[in-house]
């Protein structure tokens, strides 16, 4: 017996013995209901959908409605407004009314915070959603309390939010509108940290709090989020938010986002591991990459995490080696050439690899294969098939040639240039 077939064997026995169950392979996607934001839908098996919040003060209605239309053009497919007073939720008629003057349709949600109802009421009265914060909606200012909470207590402040909650759930449920309940770990309830701690189990029962009280007036068009800025936390929330709603036989779709994670690469990687992770896990309907740059930045990043994971094909899938002493060509630049030539060609897959010996085997079923041959030689690929070999000053011309043969190659838009948004021609799509 080989070692590795005596080692698979040892493992089941031990997973036998301690009752294991081997770690799976991969996670279907979690079934949650359909949950419709104007013309886009969150959950229901619909594909994952992209959505950002706009920086511009909401009183400036040219630079926010400028603002939406420069996002919905960069892929954005639902687009937040906060609206922190009446006057702002006034404002956002206004720049609902000229986005769709100009012919946009996207979706705009209004984000309520501190004592939110009367503002929530107004602006559910013409946007799509409204995002309300637990934590926040009846705000009681923290006293610094340690003691426990009598359940009397505990009835009135849950009293009170109902109070204010009920006039929303009028209007949503009269307008068939999305609400979305998003709690954030920085800004959990007095009552609810005293009761679990500031944890993920007090982010998930402050959910659940409102999420019980939608269901008693039969209103379900919910979303929810459970944000925090350290992964682990936010992770370990969403995952017991769907042991909970599991428990409860509640189907609502989650929103994922991982918040202040900051700017640049470190942000991107931070999103990419909070988000990315739950996606793997089959967990998440509707994403956000928070980052402290211009918002249309966080776009790309989300289409991306999307992409890697195979569940949106918003560009050409590159699978490039990281080259080694065995490079038969100087790969950095070559590939910048391959994908200068090609990154239109959305829903293709491209390899781009350096060496005969292990690049045909590695490039991972893709379409296309540039591999280096050796002597000044490229082989190319049709999938795992070798098609010719060519000298490689004229390889990026005849890989070009190759895909024009197999009637697989449209022009770039505008003759020579990538095209700005390729996010509108979202060709292949997995899941
Ligand atoms: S494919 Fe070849 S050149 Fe590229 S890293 Fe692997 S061994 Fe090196």
């Amino acid at each position: 017996m080989s070692d590795s077939l005596l080692g698979r064997l040892e493992q089941k026995i031990e997973n036998k013995i301690l009752g294991r169950d081997p770690l799976p392979l991969s996670y279907p996607r979690r079934k949650t209901r359909a949950v419709k934001v104007g013309p886009v839908t969150i959950g229901g098996g619909h594909l994952v959908v992209v959505q950002s919040m706009i920086t511009e003060e909401t009183r400036n209605v040219e630079g926010c409605v400028a603002q939406i239309i420069a996002m919905a053009d960069a892929g954005c497919e639902i687009v937040r407004v906060t609206t922190p007073t009446l006057a702002e939720a006034y404002k956002l008629g206004e720049i609902q009314a000229e986005v769709r003057r100009r012919g946009y349709g996207v979706p705009l949600v209004a984000d309520v915070h501190h004592q939110g109802s009367d503002i929530a009421v107004a602006v559910a009265r013409f946007v799509d959603k409204v995002r309300i914060n637990p934590g926040l909606f009846v705000f009681r200012k923290p006293r610094g309390r340690a003691d426990e909470y009598t359940p009397a207590e505990v009835a009135e402040e849950l009293a009170a939010i109902e109070e204010s909650l009920l006039p929303v759930i009028t209007v949503c449920k009269e307008r068939d509108i999305a609400m979305r309940i998003g709690v954030n770990h920085g800004s959990l309830a007095e009552r609810l940290t005293v009761m679990y701690g500031d944890t993920p189990e007090g982010m998930v029962e402050s959910a659940l709090e409102y999420l019980k009280i939608c269901e008693k007036h039969d209103y379900r068009n919910l979303v929810i989020s459970l944000k925090a800025s350290r992964v682990p936390i936010m992770l370990a929330a969403n995952r017991l938010m769907v042991r909970r709603m599991d428990e409860l036989g509640m189907d609502y779709p989650l929103h994922l986002g991982v918040t202040e994670a900051g700017d640049g690469e470190y942000a991107r990687i931070k999103s990419t591991a909070g988000i990315g992770t739950l996606l793997a896990e089959g967990i998440g309907d509707t994403i956000r990459v928070s980052l402290s740059e211009d918002p249309i930045n966080e776009i790309p990043a989300c289409y991306d995490i999307l992409q890697a994971l195979g569940l949106r094909k918003t560009k050409v899938e590159f699978i490039a080696c990281p080259s080694c002493g065995r490079t038969k060509f100087e790969l950095t630049s070559v590939l910048r050439k391959v994908k200068a030539a090609t990154n239109h060609l959305v829903g293709l897959d491209i390899a781009v690899m350096g060496c005969i010996v292990n690049g045909p085997g590695e490039m991972a079923d893709a379409d296309y294969g540039y591999v280096g041959k050796g002597g000044g030689v490229i082989t190319l690929y049709r999938g795992r098939t070798p098609v010719k070999n060519v000298p490689q000053e004229v390889s990026v011309d005849e890989l070009v040639a190759l895909i024009k043969s197999d009637g697989r190659w449209m022009d770039p838009p505008g003759g020579t240039a990538v095209p700005a948004s390729p996010f509108a021609k979202e060709l292949a799509v997995v899941g």
